[in-house]
């Protein structure tokens, strides 16, 4: 197993998405097989050496950044074991460095289609089950945890376990688990997990499966080694429309329309093909980012939507004509959106997405600010109270900020740009109130990204301290040498005084 001390090396290691600059650790290990991660576990325990996972660093709370100890890298881990095809679609078993992208390529090539698709397709597989990720297509498909059929996990003390789904169920918040290391006993906490998207701490309820307790645990619980994923046939095409519109409050009133419909005809109650696949917002602020590199958008518009679709061969016409007919309907001017069929169309769309985000970054490199951003989402009926809540807050403070994200799944991303530090503090006061609105409202303050270390202060706003104790008890249960994962989800200070 390689392990490489060189400050030149470790740097790569010490930052992903989160902006936080100053993670240090003593060194970078490679492990290549389970068993070498066993060890390395195992002898790591003993001598009470922390281990941060790291996957591709994507993640944008620095869960995957050490602050000591040392890195365990899952990039070596990074094969693709096994595609099968089979009557309804199919599985693949991977190891957790492998990229959602090059997983992509190869099951491509069996008709097969791995459903979830968070939008960052460098992310290791391994690091999209520790935080559950879920992508845009997550408004029809849902989050990670919906598409793992198996998972092998070494814990800290080298036990392997391998859990399938649907065979460890708790009985009410309790599990009596053999996997092979002796009789357990993992009691859960006693928190209520709101149910919408959430990657906000340990996903627990009654009769659960084991399984899922692994999906966002943020690498606190135990090293993901191998995974099973579901996989759909690659049978179905994708049509995107992005719709503008010159005043916002008709553009929240089409979403609603849309997420009615789909709801409907997800659930058979319509016979209808509209079933959006993915449903996207752009506020004022991001559509002017945006016109930096696509000066074709329209002016004098507020907001835009991205609404995709999937069709097949057969229904094509029939589905875009529904489409079309559903808009005409709502009064939206067809000749001011655009629509993408032909590959070069969905490339450009892909882009037209994927650069908002990048643009916001290469804002906050200029400026010099980290970013403020929020990743909450609130049931759907409080959803519109909350948004107003939001701008009135972001109004009234003067600061610049774009809001875009998955309308579809009542969960916007607020990225506010501050320019100097008292506009920090100013942006960080919001972001409390925003949280405490979120909250009251019954919402989650991570819909995806995870807690990580930059968030500990509004996961408790969200569950009580009893409920952060708790979690931090249900780690020491799987982690009793208290290495994993140090300062994720909530600060390690905390685990010892258990
Ligand atoms: C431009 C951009 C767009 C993004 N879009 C999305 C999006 O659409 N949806 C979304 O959900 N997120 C999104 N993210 C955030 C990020 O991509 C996800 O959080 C992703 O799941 C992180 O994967 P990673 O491999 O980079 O993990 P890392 O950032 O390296 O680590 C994340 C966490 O996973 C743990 N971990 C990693 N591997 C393992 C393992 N094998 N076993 C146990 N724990 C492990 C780490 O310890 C850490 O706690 C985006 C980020 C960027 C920069």
């Amino acid at each position: 197993m390689f392990r490489k001390e060189d400050k030149e090396i470790i740097k790569a290691y010490l930052e992903d998405g989160s902006g936080i600059r100053d993670a240090f650790c003593e060194a970078v290990i490679f492990p290549e097989s389970i068993s070498e991660a066993q060890e390395f576990l195992r002898e790591s325990a003993l001598k009470k050496i922390p281990v941060t996972i790291s996957g591709a660093r994507t993640g944008v709370t620095g869960a995957g950044l050490p602050y000591g100890g040392v890195v365990l890298a899952t990039e070596r881990l990074n094969k693709i074991l096994e595609i099968v095809k089979t009557a309804k679609g199919g599985y693949a078993v991977v190891e957790p460095g492998v990229r959602i992208v090059d997983l992509d390529e190869e099951i491509r090539r069996f008709g097969l289609l791995y459903l979830p698709q968070p939008t960052e397709n460098n992310a290791f597989i391994g690091g999209t089950l520790a935080t559950n990720a879920s992508g845009a297509r997550g408004f029809k498909y849902g989050s990670t945890r919906n598409y793992v059929r198996r998972i092998k996990v070494v814990l800290s003390s080298g036990e392997i376990w391998e859990i399938k789904r649907g065979e460890v169920f708790a009985n009410q918040r309790k599990f009596k688990i053999n996997l092979g290391g002796g009789d357990r006993e993992i009691l859960l906490p006693n928190y209520t997990v709101p149910n919408l998207k959430t990657s906000a701490g340990y996903f627990v309820k009654e009769n659960m499966d084991l399984i899922d307790l692994f999906m966002g645990q943020e690498g606190t619980l135990g090293l993901i080694t191998e995974i099973e994923l579901s996989l759909a046939p690659r049978d179905r095409n994708i049509f995107g429309i992005i719709l503008f519109f010159k005043e916002e409050s008709k553009a929240l009133d089409v979403v609603h329309k849309i997420k009615e419909v789909s709801f409907l005809t997800r659930k058979g109650k319509i016979k209808s093909n509209l079933d959006a696949l993915s449903l996207e917002f752009f506020d004022f602020f991001s559509l002017q980012l945006l016109r930096e590199k696509f000066p074709q958008i329209p002016q004098d518009i507020e907001t835009a939507l991205l609404v995709e679709q999937e069709y097949t061969p057969e229904n094509q016409n029939v589905v875009l004509d529904e489409w079309v007919n559903f808009l005409d309907k709502k009064g939206i001017l067809l000749e001011n959106s655009w629509f993408s069929q032909t590959d070069k169309e969905k490339e450009f769309f892909q882009d037209f997405r994927h650069s908002l985000p990048e643009l916001v970054n290469m804002i906050v490199r200029k400026k010099g600010f980290p970013k403020i951003g929020t990743d909450m989402a609130v049931p759907g009926e409080k959803f519109g109270s909350v948004y107003k809540f939001y701008k009135s807050l972001l109004k009234e403070a003067n600061l610049e900020y774009v809001i875009f994200g998955h309308i579809g799944d009542n969960h916007l991303h607020i990225n506010i740009l501050p320019q100097n530090g008292e506009e920090f503090i100013k942006a960080k006061n919001i972001y409390t109130e925003m949280v405490k609105k979120v909250v009251e409202m019954g919402g989650t303050v991570s819909a995806e990204h995870g807690i990580g270390k930059l968030k500990h202060k509004y996961l408790e706003i969200m569950f009580g301290k009893e409920a952060i104790k708790e979690m931090a008890y249900l780690k020491k249960q799987f982690d009793p040498a208290l290495i994993l994962g140090l300062d994720n989800i909530f600060p390690k200070e905390l685990l010892f005084t258990l």
